[in-house]
């Protein structure tokens, strides 16, 4: 659709009253302006919430799901009478909001009775049960903005995305995903009415409830915007945009104005929480740009992300990653070829949907090793395990090692191609603060580098790196023109 806006807000701009009415105001403001949908998250926190109540009723603590279903429904309440509290004629609006929450505290109620009962946590009870957290608030800001005048309309993201079975990280369909928007967003937006659709969840085609990965509320608002042919997404969250480290790691951090599609994705993909990892893929085809901004400052102008743009030289930003584990593997001696080692292994990994995020290896010794992540662990071993049962019974391959206390570092920046002798910086400045490295990855692109080093210091390596390139510093920093060409159009 022409000058259609997707905005998603993220679950720190969903997190309170205050903050659904800041969503509210931005909303309300762009709605004059062009065809708008939103994407939300739950409310912050509910989704580990859910995630725990169900882990309790799987081990048979009713005390504890009645506990963390009461929270759940507080919290929900006491937002819907903040929100409406002010006006006499939004009581209507509350009673509404007040009836959606206690349907799907119900809802969550009668799932977990069925954990409780089974003793199991069947993984399309669990997607079931994270989906309420997002149908929780898009019901909250939906019935709010009706009660300030902009007509809205809560819709489940599963009557939307189409997505496989793997649930806990599904995978969209795009084409029979694009049908649905077009059937069931178009009349909606063609008649003034602002969806306010959930993030995170879609379903199978035989209408299984689906969940895209934690974080995937970014990935629903990119899968809706290539879905809808968006003119831009804007992703709304709790710091000013993409910056050239996490803020929570690093004292003086730079927002990037902008980054390629491939540097977001890079970034991402090595542990930057700011976006989801696989956000950016539906988009590239059909060049959307995304904007990250700051639903707390939202007169900032944020970061874009872009196809392609005049690149400044050397590395842009680093990222980390803790919750890894390091796998090693090693024939015992010569009968066992280590190249059809290497594919076993791939291949037993591949089948057991468990994501290799860094893959080293030595020639000559024939050793290699695989960085995944910690929660993988018992099915990355179980898998290999069984694959190679043989081998490893008969002594020709070493025992299998698992290193749970390293840590990932990854330097991120189209011009770091052709910046001689950037990689050995970084390397003597990890190495200057006696911080150990265990393994390093360089895929042929040459966009990132990734360092894998001892868990204990990985924090000190980042700020180490961050210095060292000057990312702080010498982030490419926009005239007061540049910025201006660069603004969305609803700000020109
Ligand atoms: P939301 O709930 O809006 O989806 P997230 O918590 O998922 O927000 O992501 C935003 C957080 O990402 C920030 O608060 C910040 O701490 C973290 N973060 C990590 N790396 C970066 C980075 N390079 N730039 C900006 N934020 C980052
Ligand atoms: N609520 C989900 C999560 O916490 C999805 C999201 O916030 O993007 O993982
Ligand atoms: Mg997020």
């Amino acid at each position: 659709m022409k000058s259609l806006l997707v905005m998603k807000f993220g679950g720190t701009s969903m997190g309170s009253a205050d903050r659904i009415r800041a969503a509210a105001a931005i909303i309300a403001k762009e709605q004059k302006k062009r065809a708008l949908i939103i994407v939300v998250s739950a409310m912050s926190e509910i989704t580990d919430l859910l995630f725990e109540t169900l882990r309790r009723a799987e081990v048979g603590d009713r005390a504890a799901v009645d506990s963390s279903l009461h929270n759940l429904l507080t919290r929900h309440r006491e937002a819907s009478d903040d929100l409406f509290r002010r006006t006499e004629s939004a009581s209507k609006f509350r009673d509404a909001a007040y009836q959606a929450v206690e349907a799907l505290v119900c809802e969550c109620h009668r799932i977990a009775n069925g954990i409780l009962m089974l003793g199991e946590r069947p993984p399309r009870s669990v997607d079931e049960a994270l989906a309420i957290g997002e149908r929780l608030s898009s019901a909250l800001l939906a019935h709010y903005l009706d009660s300030i005048g902009v007509d809205s309309c809560a819709v489940n993201g599963s009557d939307l995305i189409v997505t496989d079975a793997v649930f806990g990280n599904a995978s969209p369909q795009m084409e029979p995903t694009r049908k649905r928007c077009l059937e069931r967003l178009v009349p909606l937006v063609a008649k003034g009415t602002v969806p306010v659709i959930t993030g995170f969840n879609g379903a199978t085609v035989d209408g299984y409830l689906t969940t895209l990965g934690r974080g995937g509320s970014d990935f629903s608002a990119s899968i809706l915007a290539a879905a809808m042919d968006a003119e831009e997404l804007w992703i709304w969250t709790d710091v000013d945009g993409i910056m050239t480290a996490d803020p929570r790691l690093v004292d003086d951090v730079a927002v990037l104005d902008q980054v390629s599609y491939a540097e977001a994705a890079e970034l991402a993909y090595n542990g930057a929480k700011i976006l989801h990892p696989r956000t950016l893929a539906p988009l590239v085809q059909k060049h959307i740009p995304v904007w990250s901004k700051n639903s707390f400052a939202p007169e900032k102008p944020g970061t874009k992300i872009v196809s392609h743009f005049d690149e400044p030289r050397g590395a842009r930003a680093v990222t980390s990653m803790s919750n890894i584990a390091l796998i090693s593997m090693e024939p015992a001696n010569a009968v066992l070829g280590g190249t059809r080692l290497m594919a076993r292994a791939l291949d037993a990994l591949a089948l057991a949907n468990v994501e290799i995020l860094v893959f080293t290896s030595s020639s000559y010794r024939q050793t290699f090793c695989l960085l995944i992540r910690k929660h993988d662990v018992p099915t990355a071993l179980e898998a290999l395990e069984a694959n190679l049962s043989l081998e490893l019974a008969h002594g020709y391959l070493k025992p299998i090692d698992v290193d749970e206390n390293v840590g990932l570092l990854a330097v991120v920046g189209e011009g770091m191609r052709g910046t001689p002798g950037l990689a050995g910086r970084v390397f003597t400045a990890i190495s200057r603060e006696n911080i150990n490295i265990i393994a390093i990855a360089q895929g042929s692109s040459e966009l990132t580098i990734g360092i894998v080093v001892r868990r204990d210091g990985l924090e000190r390596a980042v700020r180490a790196v961050h210095a060292e390139c000057q990312l702080g510093k010498t982030a490419h920093r926009m005239e007061p023109e540049e910025i201006t060409a660069h603004q969305h159009p609803g700000a020109r």
